[in-house]
């Protein structure tokens, strides 16, 4: 019983102060029903201004940039975010030829490079960092030589599948509820930061400086006002992502080949949790599908 008590403040205590940053994946993406690349841009910045995030990082996959959406990567500098690095073609480390690979990181890098607020950081498109050592360790080696570090991150989740629910939806003419898809947006992100953050308390003893992955879409223009607001409300505090990267866990590189859940899951990994253990219910299409309709989010 004393054990319990003690275990259940070492919870209650452990449970508050803790940090998170945010960052958008795939910028610039295309235009969608709901807004022109153009206005989700805009929308997002009023809205991480408006929630007064201290900072955002967009991981830009270059070959996504064109004439018209060149901009908006500007207006997210000018708003005082920061850029990196998302490979030139998002590809998968895991089905890629490493030589050519490597030479796609280098080409997004020569084109961010000629932007101001880029920082080295690699994110690994899929978060796949290799199926083998052989191919794993030429990528982390190459990154290493060229100052890059790993724009890895600690909360995965399947907010871009639940942006394409939003989106077939609105194909299909159907009406969206928003102020239901607002709280299952939150109510999911939630679950998933909590489930890695408990799944580093067990494992490092303490929870880290955190990493949200999130995309560059619709849901987060619309909602992430609100998922802040949520976020603060549980007490904890968003810091910069630059912040986040300096926790510890940056320089903690498990030797594993599961990475694709995020840094957390693979220091997990590394000691020994079983990969089930390590991925949420809802990072599952089908899991999705049922919620989606049993919420009825769409009519
Ligand atoms: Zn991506």
């Amino acid at each position: 019983m004393r054990y319990l008590i003690f275990l259940l403040l070492f919870t209650v205590l452990s449970a508050s102060g803790q940090e998170i940053a945010l960052t958008f994946d795939d910028a610039p993406r295309n235009d969608t029903q709901l807004f022109s690349g153009q206005e989700r841009s805009k929308k997002l910045i009023e809205n991480l201004k408006k929630a007064q995030v201290p900072d955002a990082l967009f991981f830009v996959v270059t070959g996504q940039i064109n004439k018209q959406n060149h901009t908006r990567l500007n207006d997210y500098i000018a708003a005082g975010f920061h850029l990196a690095n998302h490979s030139h073609s998002h590809w998968s480390a895991d089905r890629t030829d490493t030589e050519k690979y490597l030479a796609d990181i280098a080409k997004a890098d020569s084109i961010l490079q000629k932007f101001e607020n880029f920082i080295p950081l690699f994110r690994y498109p899929y978060l796949h960092e290799g199926k083998t050592r052989e191919t794993r360790d030429p990528i982390r080696n190459y990154l290493d030589k060229h100052g890059y570090n790993n724009g890895y991150v600690t909360i995965d989740n399947y907010d871009w599948y639940m942006d394409h629910l939003l989106q077939r939806a609105l194909k299909e003419g159907k009406q969206v509820n928003y102020e239901i898809l607002k709280d299952l947006y939150i109510n999911t992100l939630w679950q998933a930061i909590t489930f890695y953050d408990d799944i580093a308390l067990k494992t490092l003893g303490r929870s880290p400086k955190h990493v949200l992955l999130l995309h560059e879409n619709d849901l987060a223009a619309l909602f992430i006002a609100d998922l802040v607001k949520y976020i603060r409300a549980q007490s904890w505090k968003i810091i910069s992502p630059q912040e986040a990267y300096t926790d510890p866990i940056a320089s903690t590189i498990p030797d594993v080949l599961f990475n694709n859940q995020g840094r957390v899951a693979a220091i997990a990994k590394s000691e020994g949790w079983k990969i089930k253990d390590l991925i949420l219910d809802s990072e599952d299409e089908k899991y999705l599908d049922d919620l989606f309709e049993s919420k009825k989010v769409f009519r």
